[in-house]
């Protein structure tokens, strides 16, 4: 690979947008693109075999974020690991490259927001993690009916005994909420810190970082609102529809 000046595009992380970014401007035959990404190689056997993420979390292939405690669930600190690793690409941090003309920022939920924030273009000093989980009523109370729907599914299946927390005596509204505080984690599916939409959501439909020329965004952290599933292949496709989008508008 030669110098990242020297190409088209350059896209900033290699993950599931970044990469489909890629391939969506490979496709469209806009220019030569290169992909940068801050970890290390994924030639490694717990990269390649499916669970052993686990040992990866808190190894040198997670960002390992830190998070603030969460006031709302008992000032306990949520776990956000994020990977970092890439097959055949250039490994660099992006945060250097915003001289490039054009750049396609697929830093993940949590890196795009950190990179225009050290870059000087977000107003804060510092990344703040707060989740602010359960601070909506609403999110509560769709937990507690959600304890209360798998108890009805377990009991009309005939399948006794399968509850190990917080067991059967925990019934009132009030200590399924204590317990849920007390418990509750995430599926690490992160996304909409860079929201994309019409007015003022910080990247267009286009989807270009609002205000800035040669600027676009793909990935989880364009997504206007939270997914009703998993967020890995909806990442995948923001990334190859961004591709053709950019290389449309940018030719
Ligand atoms: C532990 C865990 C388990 C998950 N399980 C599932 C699952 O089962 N199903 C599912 O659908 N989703 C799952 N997800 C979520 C899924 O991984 C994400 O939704 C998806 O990867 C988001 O894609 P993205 O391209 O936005 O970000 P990412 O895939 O995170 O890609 C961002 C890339 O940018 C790189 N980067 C960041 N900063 C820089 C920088 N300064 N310079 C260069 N590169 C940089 C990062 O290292 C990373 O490789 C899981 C996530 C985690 C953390």
């Amino acid at each position: 690979m030669g110098a990242i000046s020297a190409y088209d595009f350059v896209v900033i992380g290699a993950g599931s947008a970044g990469c489909a970014v890629a391939a969506g401007l490979a496709d469209a035959n806009a220019g030569s693109v290169a992909v940068t990404e801050a970890g290390p190689t994924d030639v490694r056997p717990f990269v390649k075999v499916p669970f052993a993420l686990i040992w990866l979390m808190r190894s040198r292939r997670d960002w390992q974020f830190k998070p603030a405690p969460q006031n709302t669930l008992n000032g306990r600190q949520i776990n956000v690991p994020r990977g970092k690793t890439a097959q055949e690409v250039h490994f660099q941090d992006g945060t250097c490259l915003f001289a490039k003309r054009r750049i396609v920022l697929s830093a993940g939920a949590i890196g795009a927001p950190a990179i225009l924030l050290q870059s000087g273009i977000g107003p804060l000093d510092d990344l703040h993690i707060d989740f602010n989980l359960l601070s909506d009523p609403a999110d509560m109370d769709l937990m507690v009916a959600g304890v209360r729907r798998l108890r009805k599914l377990l009991k009309e299946a005939d399948i006794p005994g399968v509850e190990g927390h917080p067991g059967a005596e925990s019934d009132s509204d009030a200590a399924l909420r204590g317990y849920i505080k007390s418990h509750c984690g995430t599926a690490y599916q992160r996304a909409g810190t860079l929201r994309m939409g019409e007015g003022d959501a910080p990247v267009t439909p286009r989807p270009a970082l609002r205000g800035f020329e040669n600027l676009w965004v793909a990935g989880a952290s364009v997504m206007p609102a939270i997914t009703s599933a998993n967020t890995n292949a909806p990442s995948m496709m923001v990334g190859h529809r961004a591709g053709k989008m950019i290389a449309k508008d940018a030719a």
